[in-house]
């Protein structure tokens, strides 16, 4: 077995054994399933990836004391968020990495107000007593196109 996958392996078996010690509450609160997945990006992109080589160690010093932090202080738990955040970031901005469904959402809100000011302003030169038409046809209309875009587009997104 090589190097790297006995690193991932042990790890995600460490953050396994520690999520005994936490209560189920704090750990969706602090987002241990999210950990995990940074634990097997943060893997997979450090072969090419010096940042990511090294935050293996930060990782490694987390989930080593991921129950100690999140059962301990306000200053502990809070530095565990912090590095949590840290972590992501990289991910989000080096490594272009989403959140699930970001484009769905993303664009189904973009849809809606476009589609509500196109319906808008289309029935404010036709009618304006069609007014609530127009706008709920815009929304429906708006909602449906900008949905099927962002599906297409997450389809074609890395995720977290
Ligand atoms: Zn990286």
């Amino acid at each position: 077995m090589e190097l790297k996958e006995v690193w991932i392996i042990k790890t995600l078996n460490n953050i396994k054994e520690q999520r005994l010690l936490i209560h189920k509450k704090d750990y969706v609160f602090y987002h241990i399933d999210t950990l995990e997945k940074i634990v097997q990006h943060t893997q997979k992109f450090a072969a090419h990836c010096p940042h990511c080589e090294s935050n293996k160690l930060v990782i490694t010093n987390i989930v080593t004391n991921l129950a100690n932090n999140i059962n301990g202080s306000i200053q502990s738990r809070d530095a565990y968020e912090k590095e949590l955040e840290n972590l992501l970031s990289h991910l989000k901005t080096t490594h272009n990495l989403k959140y699930k469904s970001y484009y769905t959402s993303l664009f189904s809100l973009l849809g809606i107000l476009i589609g509500v000011t196109i319906g808008a302003l289309i029935v404010f030169i036709i009618d304006t007593n069609l007014l609530k038409h127009g706008i709920l046809l815009g929304f429906v209309f708006g909602l449906i196109v900008g949905r099927i875009i962002g599906i297409v587009k997450d389809r074609k997104q890395q995720h977290i």
